[in-house]
């Protein structure tokens, strides 16, 4: 779906699907130059990372692995705990693969930090993070992203892979939701 499909339940685009394509093509163009004659393995985040995993990878003019995991948060509402549970973890055996995490969005970072320590211990060749959105909390967090699409202010946002209570994932592209949808 596009944003005329879903009418005034957003208040704004803040991008569209060329400028999502566009800035995810200068990324894999880093990240190919990176990883050229080296084994890499993208490990995505499910589910919010699916689009942006499905696109980067196409983007990419190298050869790359790819593989799931999926987290759930423990902790009350919408604040995560940085208490994590893995409901699917990898196939695969990271050690000594070059792992890029690809992360939709990036809001206290206590997810990825608890997600960064366990593949860690696993002892991959290299493990880095690449993330299409980031907000400013993220930046506290200590957590050391080393691409990201873009730099969004504190404001919730759907489409992409990103969903208000499981809606919107299939939206093209990303904005702010109208208040009308919450209440
Ligand atoms: P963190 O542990 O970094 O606070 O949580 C990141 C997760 O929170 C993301 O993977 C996503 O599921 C959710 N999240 C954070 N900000 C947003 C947002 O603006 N929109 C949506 N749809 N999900 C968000
Ligand atoms: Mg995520
Ligand atoms: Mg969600």
């Amino acid at each position: 779906m596009d944003s005329a499909d879903v009418g005034d339940e957003l208040t704004k685009v803040l991008y569209t699907p060329d400028q999502l394509a566009s800035r995810l093509k200068e990324l894999a163009g880093e990240i190919d130059t990176e990883y050229e004659g080296k084994d890499l393995l993208l490990v995505g985040v499910l589910s919010g990372a699916v689009m942006v995993m499905a696109d980067l990878s196409r983007a990419l003019s190298i050869h790359c692995d790819m593989d799931w995991m999926a987290i759930s948060s423990y902790g009350s509402g919408t604040q995560s705990s940085g208490v994590v549970r893995i409901l699917k973890d990898l196939n695969t055996n990271i050690s000594g693969r070059h792992v890029l995490v690809v992360e939709d969005i990036i809001d206290t970072g206590l997810t990825l930090s608890y997600l960064i320590s366990n593949l860690r211990s696993r002892d991959p060749a290299s493990l880095d993070i690449m993330t299409m959105f980031r907000k400013p909390e993220a930046a506290k967090s200590g957590v050391d992203v080393r691409w990201i699409g873009f730099d969004i202010p504190n404001e919730f946002v759907v489409g992409y892979g990103l969903d208000y209570d499981g809606r919107y994932r299939n939206l093209t592209s990303v904005g702010t939701l109208s208040p009308h949808v919450y209440s």
